[in-house]
């Protein structure tokens, strides 16, 4: 639980450690910039300067973990529920590690450096809605745009088509561990997909000086009201193609950013600051949007999972 005016923790790090990455890059940059005596290291030099503004400008307009660690608790909880009995027991019996394990690719970010573009596609670089230019085949992607555009621009939907084969195969391996953590993973994957700020390149708000809007919506909104969520359950069901359903998923979530963005707006005119009001108004206006992502996030998940085990032939999961 966060206390009221605290910063959430997750962008305290965040700006933690671009302060001390851009303190090591100035130290470290030096060197290999300047040709200058040991003795005179001390001082920065502009090339250093400049280093070291360039890791602080890449790290702040990283975008932030798209859903905080609530929404993707809450989304695997509710993905058990939809399942069928023939395989409910097993995931049901290992629901506790799947919420566990559901923010598990947000901490990979610390430590691997290409994982952040797996969480994300700002579908609005490739033109206007529904993005025709974009092929979904991934090998047509690169060829069309190069791949450094394609992981730069994100890989949301490819991962989740990824993982879904890794489930998969974990499912026909009997590699019944592999399963419990691929399945945690690609239900986090596919809860960014549901979240509309994740398919824009505006997804902190800093196109339209609203900075700080991804923290707003996707972490505090959620610690605020999440009490007041209604899952609405859908019966999981087969997937016919995980990556073009994923397409499906942030498609469908971008139509919201933009109603996203102006609410958070209109909810702060009048107001000092964002303060317990903006909360309220801005709830009032996307709180419905929220509740029918996360719900749509849980119902994909259980699809997900569901066609990992068919596709993997319906392999008997342990008791
Ligand atoms: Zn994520």
């Amino acid at each position: 639980m966060q206390r009221e005016n605290e910063p959430h923790c997750a962008k305290q790090k965040i700006l933690r450690g671009a302060c001390s990455l851009a303190k090591l890059s100035m130290m470290s940059a030096r060197p290999f910039l300047t040709n200058e005596p040991p003795g005179r290291r001390d001082a920065f030099s502009p090339a250093a300067v400049a280093a070291a503004l360039l890791v602080l400008w890449l790290i702040a307009t990283a975008p932030a973990y798209a859903w905080g660690p609530t929404a993707h608790r809450l989304t695997n909880r509710w993905a058990v529920d939809t399942l069928p009995p023939e395989i409910r027991a097993f995931f049901q019996a290992n629901r506790e590690f799947l919420i566990e394990h559901a923010n598990d690719p947000d901490a990979a970010m610390k430590k691997d450096k290409h994982e952040r573009e797996l969480h994300y596609i700002y579908l609005d670089k490739y033109g206007i809605f529904p993005y025709l230019k974009l092929p979904h085949s991934f090998d047509q992607a690169v060829e069309r745009y190069g791949s450094g555009r394609i992981h730069r621009d994100g890989m949301l939907p490819w991962q989740v088509g990824k993982i879904s084969l890794r489930l998969t195969e974990a499912f026909k391996t009997q590699n019944w561990e592999e399963v419990k953590l691929d399945a945690a993973l690609l239900g986090h994957y596919v809860a960014d997909a549901h979240d509309p700020l994740h398919t824009t390149q505006n997804y902190d708000g800093q196109l339209t000086d609203q900075v700080g809007l991804a923290d707003r919506f996707e972490i505090r909104l959620v610690d605020k009201f999440s009490s007041f969520f209604m899952f609405a359950r859908r019966d999981a069901s087969k997937i016919t193609d995980p990556t073009e359903y994923a397409f499906d998923m942030v498609l469908e979530s971008n139509t919201w950013a933009d109603h996203i963005i102006l609410a958070d707006r209109e909810a702060l005119i009048g107001l000092p600051d964002y303060n317990e009001d903006y909360y309220d108004r801005f709830y009032s206006q996307v709180g419905s949007i929220v509740v029918r992502e996360l719900s749509g996030a849980a119902n994909d998940t259980g699809s997900y999972w569901y066609t990992a085990w068919l596709n993997a032939g319906r392999p008997e999961l342990p008791h």
